[in-house]
């Protein structure tokens, strides 16, 4: 009986093997179509580009109901959020990258040394190939198709796997790829993270990966085998910082505003405020008032999963502090509601990772001296909050620590804007995309020099090299 075991485990275990290869060969075979269709040169059309770019607009404004619809069924999201950070922030993407790409592509002309004259030197942008992008469930939608449009745009293929925790933004993603693209231009492979380990097996010609952290270090990894170049896009700790400054009551709106969008599952939401000690009072007493005043539990997006859930809620009974809340958390449908923890320490459990929901800590500084070296302590965050109107600490504040961006009296305002460009430093990632940048990102430099057939006769160095070295030395001094 157990050798009739054996053989039973040992078929399911080749079963099993067999089926990996199959799936593995698929992928690899999607990979080499691609390949070949970008070597083929099309992509380099700029009408080629122009023309998907068109095709995803059409798609996303035709199907706007069913994209807002997935990401209600996935995160419960309020529709003027899910309507302006995925469906608004796409479409005005697009129409900017369509109506200057062309200027964008085109070579830029630079300087020419004396002793090359005469020549044109230029810097064109070319696209690297096959770009594979791994993309988060927090903007399912947004974080998918943004680096899409700018692969795309700078004349790559692409290779989505869009995250499985997702599952219906998923699957309007596989629908959206499937209906607008050929697969040798853009495909889309879905599972979860042993699909991504598979795919991260095979060798691209750059990965965008957004994530946490920790599977960027995994992702960095498989990039440098093959030296592949990449953009990681990741977490971190975004503090925003209150001075006695501020505007208090501006604040407290602004802050609660950035921090319970999504329900705090935003990769450049305001972490935690540190405030000064004078001004404390005030601000917990103005936050307290718009938490009141908002219908939070109603109009907030819900956590993404129990496991996410359960982290958040094992998080709060860590916390000593007294909680402020709006509202009730319902366990059935993920919803947890917004709180604040007003008498936060700085060595609280909650202080320590990215928390990526709806609680806010608040700790206090007695001075910007004390607050530099807290914030220090921490790795570079992708955002960075100061609320003061004394403009010499916002000015020392802001060259206090290094971030992605900054936002100066105002919450994720830099993340929104089309025009900076939008990544981490340190721990929060490398590389740049949005807009110009994203195109920028997915395209490398190439230095073009083209000599005329009439250049001087003796510039064309050759042996023997005495009597040039002599001229030279006198030309060059
Ligand atoms: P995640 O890292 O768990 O998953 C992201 C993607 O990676 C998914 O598609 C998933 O399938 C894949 N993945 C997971 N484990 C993998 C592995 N071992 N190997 C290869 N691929 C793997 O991240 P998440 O939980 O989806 O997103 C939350 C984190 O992402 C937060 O830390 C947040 O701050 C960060 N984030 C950053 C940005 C940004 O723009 N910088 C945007 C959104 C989210």
């Amino acid at each position: 009986m157990a050798i009739v075991d054996d053989i039973m485990v040992l078929s399911m275990m080749s079963i099993g093997l067999a089926f990996d290869l199959i799936t593995m060969v698929v992928k690899d075979e999607i990979i080499l179509k691609q390949r070949r269709y970008f070597k083929s040169g099309q992509t380099r059309d700029l009408e080629v580009r122009l023309d998907a770019l068109r095709r995803l607009e059409i798609y996303l404004i035709e199907h706007q109901e069913e994209l807002l619809g997935a990401l209600d069924r996935d995160l419960g999201k309020p529709r003027v959020e899910s309507y302006l950070s995925e469906y608004f922030f796409l479409l005005q993407e697009i129409k900017l990258v369509k109506a200057s790409l062309k200027k964008w592509l085109k070579p830029r002309r630079v300087k020419n040394p004396i002793y090359f004259q005469p020549c044109k030197s230029m810097v064109a942008l070319e696209p690297f190939g096959v770009i594979l992008i791994i993309s988060p469930w927090n903007y399912p939608i947004q974080l998918a198709i943004s680096p899409m449009i700018a692969a795309i745009a700078a004349g790559n293929t692409v290779v989505l796997k869009p995250s499985e925790l997702s599952s219906a933004s998923e699957g309007f993603l596989k629908k959206l790829v499937e209906e607008c693209f050929e697969p040798e231009q853009v495909a889309v492979v879905t599972g979860g993270v042993e699909v991504a380990e598979e795919l991260l097996e095979l060798r691209y010609d750059f990965i965008f990966y957004t994530g946490s952290t920790e599977v960027g270090r995994v992702v960095a990894g498989h990039a440098a085998k093959h030296l592949t170049p990449a953009v990681l896009e990741l977490g971190g700790k975004c503090p925003c910082v209150v001075d006695r400054s501020a505007n208090i009551d501006v604040a407290a709106r602004r802050i609660l505003s950035g921090k319970f969008f999504n329900a705090g599952q935003t990769c450049f939401a305001p972490d935690f405020v540190a405030v000064h000690r004078d001004v404390k009072d005030a601000l917990v007493t103005a936050c307290e008032a718009v938490l009141k005043d908002v219908p939070w539990d109603r109009e907030m997006a819900q956590i993404i999963n129990g496991h996410h859930y359960g982290r958040l809620q094992h998080l709060l009974s860590s916390a000593p502090s007294r909680e402020i809340k709006q509202g009730a958390d319902a366990a059935t449908r993920h919803f947890m509601a917004p709180r604040l923890l007003p008498d936060t320490q700085w060595s609280d459990e909650v202080m320590k990772g990215e928390i990526f929901g709806p609680i806010l800590p608040i700790v206090t500084f007695d001075d910007s001296e004390q607050l530099t070296e807290h914030l220090q302590s921490y790795e570079s965050p992708l955002a960075y909050y100061i609320f003061a109107e004394d403009k010499q600490w916002v000015e020392k504040m802001s060259r206090s620590i290094a971030s992605g961006g900054v936002c100066i009296n105002d919450t994720m305002k830099q993340g929104s804007n089309l025009e900076l460009p939008f990544g981490g430093v340190g721990d929060s990632g490398y590389g740049r995309y949005r807009g110009r940048e994203g195109v920028l990102a997915m395209s490398y430099q190439r230095g073009i020099v083209q000599r005329s057939v009439r250049a001087p006769k003796f510039m064309d160095i050759l042996p023997p090299y005495e009597k040039a070295y002599q001229w030279i030395k006198r030309m060059m001094g």
